[in-house]
């Protein structure tokens, strides 16, 4: 008799019986589906945020030294 492919919270394996056409128990359905993948995208979209803030961040410090630039030499 096989057990369920997936692993519970803990880390420990999942010993439910699988579904049938399944190698997954009706609890952890959502692993075949690949729910590692969803936590690597859900990283991945957090960077994601994160690296358009710093872009943001460095654009608008780019335009404020450009800025700052322009009136120096237009000031000379
Ligand atoms: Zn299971």
């Amino acid at each position: 008799m096989s057990t369920c492919a997936g692993t519970n919270q803990d880390g420990s394996p999942c010993h439910n019986t699988p579904m049938s056409g399944s190698a997954y128990c009706h609890v952890h359905q959502d692993q075949a589906n690949g729910a590692a993948g969803t936590d690597a995208s859900g990283v991945a979209r957090r960077f994601a945020r994160g690296l358009a803030l710093v872009v943001s961040v460095l654009f608008l410090m780019a335009v404020a030294v450009r800025c700052e630039m322009d009136h120096w030499i237009l000031g000379l």
